[in-house]
């Protein structure tokens, strides 16, 4: 196991990683930038260390300031979180290099995976259903109209190397499509310093239904279970929940076990997440994310698995403790993501946090780093903290969910609450009845109610 662990992030999921090292008895070094000497994770870690000023080129994404705060502190394992350096490869390599575990998986999986176009290309050798499209990527307009063409509009433009719903761009009709590739091209050049895209089908009313993995690098791996993350804004998810309203065990089952074989024929290390969309009962893969998600609580409540706890058994070198046949997934969980955002503009907001009182209770976890008197800086993302909630059935989930947002109290900032009190309360959510374009429209049509 590892003697030392440094953990390369800040916010709730350095928190959550440092209670993961705390139950397996691994000490813990902290990073931090010179906004965050105050931050919850450097208080509760046992040694910190400042890496650098508040932008997180210059700290959180440093290298050499990390392998520097290694190398004083004796730690022999980073964990990378999310976000920042926790998909890249070279960065893996270069701790490798230094006889430093990176607790994550091979660098080559994380380089597969990180190209889309690579990425979608591997699935489907590996036997995974992916979203119709062009073989690979696409520099030329008259192929890429020959592609659409024989796709059928309407068709999405993506960026190889994109993410965070960056660099995407719809073509309803032929007219519209060398805007959209052209946008998407100087886009995903802006943002990820690489131009290349390819061409998708656009799904009109899809699911996006992911399922999480586990595997311990030498050829043993099981899927556990789905996360429904339809409910977004900007393709960017705020609200998850598991099992998916729309999908039945059988349905489950089968998506899973092609998943989990692909990943045991990858050798795949560490916990990773294939994401898909679904319509009308079919699975289109759309790529794979090498790395803990924000929404991992949601299948620990339901699983009863602590993720980074095996993450870091297996980064270690350990075999998979766990047999599909031993995960049951009783219950239902529910997660969302409470951003410091004014709830209608979206507009960030961040600030001093006057008065906190988190929610608690019999199947509630409150996933944060946050305090009363903290001030949230205004350089990271604005995650204030993830509500979670389990319950037996999904209506007992919903009510439980219902009763903590009312509990929920973060006064001197604006958060995103109030948009889950009106979701909670909506028919169309209650029923489970919505898709990846649902909650765009409900703001846009003015649903909400402040
Ligand atoms: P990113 O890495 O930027 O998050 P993804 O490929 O994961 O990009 O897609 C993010 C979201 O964009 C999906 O959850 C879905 O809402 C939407 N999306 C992606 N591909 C398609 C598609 N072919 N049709 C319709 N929507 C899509």
């Amino acid at each position: 196991m590892f003697e030392k662990i440094l953990i390369a992030n800040r916010g709730e999921i350095a928190l959550r990683v440092l209670r993961a090292c705390k139950e397996l008895g691994i000490p813990t070094v902290a990073v931090h930038s010179t906004a965050d000497a105050n931050a919850m994770h450097v208080r509760l870690a046992d040694e910190s260390v400042c890496i650098g000023p508040p932008a997180a080129r210059d700290s959180y994404l440093n290298i050499p300031n990390l392998l520097a705060a290694c190398e004083i502190t004796g730690a022999d394992a980073v964990h990378p979180g999310y976000g920042f350096l926790s998909e890249n490869a070279r960065f893996a390599e270069i701790l490798a290099e230094h006889n430093i575990g990176f607790i994550g998986p091979k660098a080559e999986h994380i380089r597969t995976m990180g190209d889309k176009i690579e990425a979608k290309q591997t699935a489907k050798k590996l036997g995974i259903p992916v979203v119709p499209g062009s073989d690979g990527g696409i520099t030329d307009d008259v192929e890429a109209l020959k592609v659409a063409k024989k796709i059928g509009f309407p068709v999405l433009v993506k960026a190889a190397a994109g993410g965070g719903g960056r660099g995407m761009k719809v073509a309803h009709t032929e007219a519209d499509l060398s805007m959209a590739l052209s946008t998407a091209r100087t886009e995903a050049k802006a943002a990820f310093g690489d131009d290349a895209v390819y061409l998708e089908k656009y799904l009109t009313r899809p699911r996006h239904i992911e399922i999480q993995v586990l595997g311990d690098g030498k050829g043993n791996a099981i899927h556990l279970g789905e996360r429904d993350c339809s409910l977004q804004r900007r393709h960017q998810k705020v609200w998850e929940e598991s099992p998916s309203p729309a999908l039945n065990l059988e349905a489950r089952d089968k998506i899973g076990e092609v998943v989990a074989k692909a990943m045991r024929d990858m050798q795949y290390l560490g916990v990773g997440t294939v994401e898909f969309l679904y319509e009308d009962g079919a699975f289109y893969f759309i790529e794979m994310n090498t790395r803990i998600q924000v929404e991992h609580p949601v299948t620990e409540m339901i699983t009863d698995i602590d993720l980074i706890l095996e993450q870091i058994r297996v980064g270690a070198g350990a075999e998979l403790g766990i047999t599909q046949k031993d995960l049951r997934f009783p219950g239902h969980a529910l997660e969302c993501r409470v951003n410091a955002e004014h709830p209608i503009t979206f507009r960030p907001s961040p600030g001093k946090i006057l008065h906190y009182h988190p929610p608690g209770g019999l199947g509630v976890r409150v996933d944060s780093a946050v305090y009363q008197g903290y001030t949230i800086p205004p350089y990271y993302d604005s995650l204030v903290g993830k509500l979670i909630v389990h319950g037996r059935t999904r209506p007992e989930c919903l009510m439980r969910l219902k009763r903590a947002l009312d509990e929920f109290v973060v006064d001197g900032i604006e958060t995103t609450l109030p948009l889950f009190r009106n979701l909670v309360r909506n028919q169309d959510i209650i029923d489970g009845n919505y898709h990846i374009h649902w909650l765009e429209h409900f703001l846009a049509e003015g649903g909400m109610e402040v």
